[in-house]
């Protein structure tokens, strides 16, 4: 008797632990698709500066394995990419280490995910009062600038965040870039000043460019962040000089001496006092009610900006708090990006039905692939009548932008 409910226990045990083995198996199958997916996709856009999918569907992708990880801690893989940032050099040019890492940003979507982040800063801060400094989230690639006594001696991609590109001799092309750092104040400029910011292409000089392209039955760019990258990575300098490039500076990686700065906000009034544009918007603000409320005034205004952007950046302005708050992985604990919705993302038609509504009428529904697009993820869209799927011209297998 005993002998038997033992080994009916044993049963079970041995029933759950294949059970578990077996989900196991499945989400680690299912992590291995997205890490290979998600490789594929950040080499077509760090590397080749030529994306396949669009950032709605690729944060999608991302999204999806964060979950996962989330939900099994214990199966992350080591080569997953929620560890790591951006992509590896191409080889054509030399790799730098970078002193400072350069990271990436967490984002938030919505208020909740803005509220979570700010409870989380709070709570870290442990009672303290802190503000936020608000600053538009440039759409470019990240460079790094090393200036020895005021002098621009090196330009640095992000790459993998650690190793880099040296991209100096298209940087020296760049008309806003200050190639010789002056102080009003008189002060001398650090010995040693590492300036980061990202490097991109006005909406202006985007729309010219490809219609110059065109006009020479050249390829037109995706976006002025891959036309801004392309540029900025081209082997001769003559090419990248005419290329509407900027340079738009956001924060001071290594300073020495130290500059007299504490907050991220007076940096960059000081860096543009030194010869730097800064971003178009610069706010600081004492709650996260006024963080929304100029989220979306932006969100609002974006069409009038100078520059493509993605969403807005909220930093804690106090530059001691920032460092009281420190790092997580690829991310600072002190700083997210606030996304705007994505304004469309492509995807496939799988089947066209038609819906019967309450009154009888006969309606046609496109049942998509779902993609992610403003915050949600669509997977049917209506499209009204017969006329509509006609003007469209849309069949099963297309590809559609939503
Ligand atoms: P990110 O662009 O979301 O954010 C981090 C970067 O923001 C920083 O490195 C910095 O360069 C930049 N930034 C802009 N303004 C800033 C400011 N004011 N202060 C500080 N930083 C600022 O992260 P990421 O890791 O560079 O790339 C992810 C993005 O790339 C996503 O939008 C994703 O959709 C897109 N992506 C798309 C594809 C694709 O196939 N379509 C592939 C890979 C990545």
């Amino acid at each position: 008797m005993t002998g038997d409910l033992f080994s009916d226990v044993n049963d079970i045990a041995h029933h759950e632990e294949s059970h578990i083995n077996s989900d196991h198996k499945n989400v680690v199958e299912k992590m291995r698709q997205l890490i290979e997916l998600i490789r594929e996709h950040s080499h077509a856009y760090y590397v080749m500066d030529a994306p396949t999918i669009d950032d709605g569907e690729y944060d999608q992708l991302f999204f999806s394995l964060k979950k996962l990880e989330e939900e099994n801690p214990s199966l992350v893989q080591s080569d997953s990419p929620t560890a790591r940032v951006g992509g590896r050099a191409l080889g054509q040019f030399n790799s730098i280490v970078h002193q400072v890492p350069m990271l990436s940003l967490g984002n938030v979507f919505n208020l909740f995910e803005l509220e979570t982040f700010d409870q989380r800063v709070r709570d870290r801060l442990a009672g303290q009062k802190n503000q936020y400094e608000l600053e538009l989230k440039l759409d470019g690639l990240a460079v790094s600038l090393h200036y020895h006594d005021g002098k621009l001696v090196q330009a640095v991609t992000r790459g993998d965040g650690e190793t880099g590109e040296d991209v100096t001799h298209n940087a020296l092309t760049i008309r806003n870039l200050p190639l010789l750092l002056v102080d009003p104040s008189g002060k001398p400029t650090p010995r040693i000043l590492e300036v980061r910011g990202e490097v991109l292409i006005p909406k202006s000089g985007f729309t010219k460019l490809n219609r110059e392209a065109e006009a020479k039955g050249l390829k037109t760019y995706v976006n002025p962040r891959n036309a801004a990258a392309g540029s900025l990575r081209q082997l001769d300098p003559a090419i990248a000089a005419t290329r509407p490039l900027a340079f738009y500076a956001y924060s001071i990686a290594q300073s020495e001496p130290m500059h007299d700065n504490v907050t991220q906000s007076e940096s960059l009034y000081w860096l543009n006092s030194l010869g730097f544009t800064i971003s178009e918007r610069l706010e600081i603000v004492d709650s996260i009610e006024a963080v929304q409320a100029v989220y979306d005034q932006i969100n609002a205004e974006r069409e009038n900006l100078l520059v493509e952007i993605d969403g807005m950046v909220v930093k804690v302005d106090s530059l001691r708090q920032q460092q009281q708050l420190g790092f997580l992985s690829r991310e600072p604990r002190w700083a997210t990006a606030y996304k705007f919705p994505a304004k469309a993302a492509l995807t496939t038609v799988e089947q066209i039905d038609w819906q019967v509504g309450r009154t009888g009428t006969l309606t046609p529904v496109a049942r998509l692939n779902p993609v992610f697009v403003g915050g949600v993820t669509i997977s049917n869209v209506t499209l009204h009548n017969i006329g509509e799927i006609q003007r469209l011209d849309v069949r099963v297998g297309d590809t559609v932008s939503v």
